[in-house]
C-alpha cells in the first residue's frame, strides 16, 4: 500500500537541525539568559564581555543554526524544546512563498488576475458571488457551469490567487492537466511521488479544477477524477473546491455528478447569449440577503 505522506509544504522540521555536540543538551543561552522581558532592552544593552563563542555568528541569538531552545533552565518543563530563530522567520516566509507559487498551477500572467478588476454582469455576478464568498470561508464545493467567455476560467484564477497571495495553498489546474499532473508521477527522475502529487490535490485548501468534461476517459483517469472528487467532497467542510465546465453535469460520471448536486455544494450557471439552451437559472429569484 501507498502510504499518504504530507504535501510538501515548507514546515518546521520534526526535529531540530541543532546538533550539540556535548551528550547533554546544551542550551544555546546567549539570548536567553538576557532579561527578556524587555527585548528592547536586549537589543541595546551594550555587551561588555560577549562570550567567546559567540564571535563570528552573523546571528548571535542562534549561532547561525536558525533554531534556539525554549529555555536553558533543566528544570522547565519546555527544557530541550526549540523553536524556529527569527532570523530566519524571513527564509520560511520566502520559502513557502515560493513553494505556493510553484504548486498553483498558474502562468505568469494569470497570477496578475484580481477579483476587483473582474467585470461583473448580469450574467455572472452570481457566480462572482458564490466564488468571492466561498474563498473567504474556504470551505464548500462550487461548480460553475457556462460555454466560452462568460469568465469561469477568471473567476477560478482570481480565487487561487486570492487564496496564494495570502499564504494559502491554492491549486488551479485543468482535468487534463490535473491527470498529467498524476501520471508524471511515474516517470524516471519525478520530482514528487505519486503520493505527494495526490495529497497536494487532495489537501489544497483551495483547489480549482477546470474544463471538468474534458479528461482523458481512460479506466484510470476516470477511477482518479472521480476520486478526486469524492474525497473533496468528503471535505468539503473545511477545503474549498471551485470547479467549471463547460459541458451539462450530466455528462460527467454519474458518482461525480452526484456529488456536484449535493445540498451543501453549489451549482452556479453563468448566463449569457451562448449559454440560453442551457440556462438553469430561475431569474425571477432574488439574491441572497447579505451576499
Ligand atoms: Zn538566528
Amino acid at each position: 500500500m501507498s502510504k499518504q505522506t504530507a504535501p510538501a509544504l515548507p514546515s518546521a522540521p520534526n526535529k531540530p537541525p541543532i546538533s550539540v555536540s556535548d551528550s547533554k543538551p546544551t542550551p544555546i543561552s546567549v539570548p536567553l539568559s538576557l532579561p527578556s522581558s524587555n527585548p528592547a532592552t536586549v537589543a541595546t544593552s551594550p555587551q561588555p564581555n560577549p562570550p567567546v563563542f559567540v564571535v563570528g555568528y552573523t546571528c548571535h541569538r542562534c549561532r547561525d543554526m536558525g533554531w534556539v531552545y525554549t529555555t536553558d533552565n533543566p528544570k522547565h518543563p519546555e527544557f530541550g524544546k526549540v523553536f524556529p530563530c527569527e532570523c530566519k522567520a524571513h527564509d520560511f516566509a520566502e520559502r513557502r512563498r515560493q513553494h505556493l507559487l510553484k504548486i498553483d498551477g498558474l502562468q505568469p500572467d494569470e497570477r496578475l488576475r484580481k477579483f476587483e478588476n473582474f467585470v461583473i454582469s448580469d450574467d455572472n455576478r452570481r457566480a462572482y458571488q458564490a466564488v468571492t464568498e466561498a474563498i473567504t470561508k474556504r470551505r464548500g464545493m462550487i461548480t460553475l457551469t457556462g460555454g466560452w467567455g462568460m469568465g469561469k476560467t477568471e473567476l477560478l484564477t482570481c480565487a487561487v490567487n486570492k487564496a496564494r497571495n495570502a499564504g494559502i495553498p491554492a491549486v488551479y489546474a485543468t482535468t487534463a492537466h490535473l491527470m498529467d499532473h498524476l501520471r508524471q508521477a511515474y516517470k524516471p527522475g519525478a520530482e514528487l511521488d505519486i503520493d505527494e502529487r495526490w495529497n497536494l490535490l487532495t489537501s489544497a485548501e483551495v483547489l480549482a479544477v477546470d474544463e471538468l468534461e474534458k479528461f482523458n476517459t481512460t479506466e484510470w483517469a476516470l477511477e482518479r477524477f472521480s476520486r478526486l472528487i469524492d474525497e473533496r467532497w468528503r471535505s468539503m467542510g473545511n477545503l474549498l473546491t471551485l470547479l467549471a465546465t463547460n459541458a451539462k453535469l450530466e455528462r460527467l460520471p454519474g458518482d461525480v455528478f452526484s456529488r456536484l448536486q449535493d445540498g451543501r455544494a453549489q451549482v452556479v450557471n453563468l448566463a449569457g447569449p451562448d449559454m440560453r439552451p442551457f440556462n438553469q437559472w430561475d431569474d425571477s429569484q432574488p439574491a441572497k440577503a447579505g451576499v
